[in-house]
């Protein structure tokens, strides 16, 4: 998990910025238990799966009106399963790569330059693209149309 901030010393609002997708705008009562979350993950990132660590879900169902998939409640399940499969094929633990997963092809958390992509087109259904890199720097491809996925929520 990489986070920045820009802490303007006379605002009284301050930005955490993800290096993507977008800045979140926090108020000053916010901060401090925020801080307090980002120091328990930024201490305890060995005992968070590199999977988990390097994805990224947009909100999706229920929360967003254009989302036709699950992302956020499905990305972890989706992972489990990726681990278990890299497990039994000898990948080690610090093995992973970059994935993100969204609910609509909007696209909001960057599937298109992830090194592997889930784009929602429908209830458990997702379009899936390969090829980006991890510091999306480069376009992915679509692999697959409509492949169907149950997501565990
Ligand atoms: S990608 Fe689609 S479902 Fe996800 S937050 Fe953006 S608009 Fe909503």
């Amino acid at each position: 998990m990489r986070l920045g901030y820009r802490l303007p010393s006379t605002a009284s609002w301050r930005y955490l910025l993800p290096l993507d997708p977008h800045p979140v705008h926090l108020s000053q009562s916010a901060i401090s238990s925020l801080t307090d979350i980002v120091l328990l993950v930024c201490r305890d990132t060995d005992a968070i799966d590199s999977l988990d660590r390097y994805s990224m879900a947009c909100p999706a169902l229920p929360l967003c009106g254009l989302a036709i998939a699950e992302a956020e409640r499905g990305l972890p399940d989706i992972n489990n399963r990726i681990r278990a499969l890299m497990n039994k094929l000898g990948f080690g633990p610090d093995e992973h790569f970059h994935i993100r997963m969204t609910g609509c092809p909007n696209g909001c958390t960057r599937p298109y330059m992830a090194e592997l992509g889930f784009v929602g087109d429908g209830p458990n259904s997702y379009q899936l693209w390969l090829g980006g890199t991890a510091a999306q720097t480069r376009l992915a491809e679509p692999f697959m149309e409509r492949m169907k996925v149950q997501v565990g929520v």
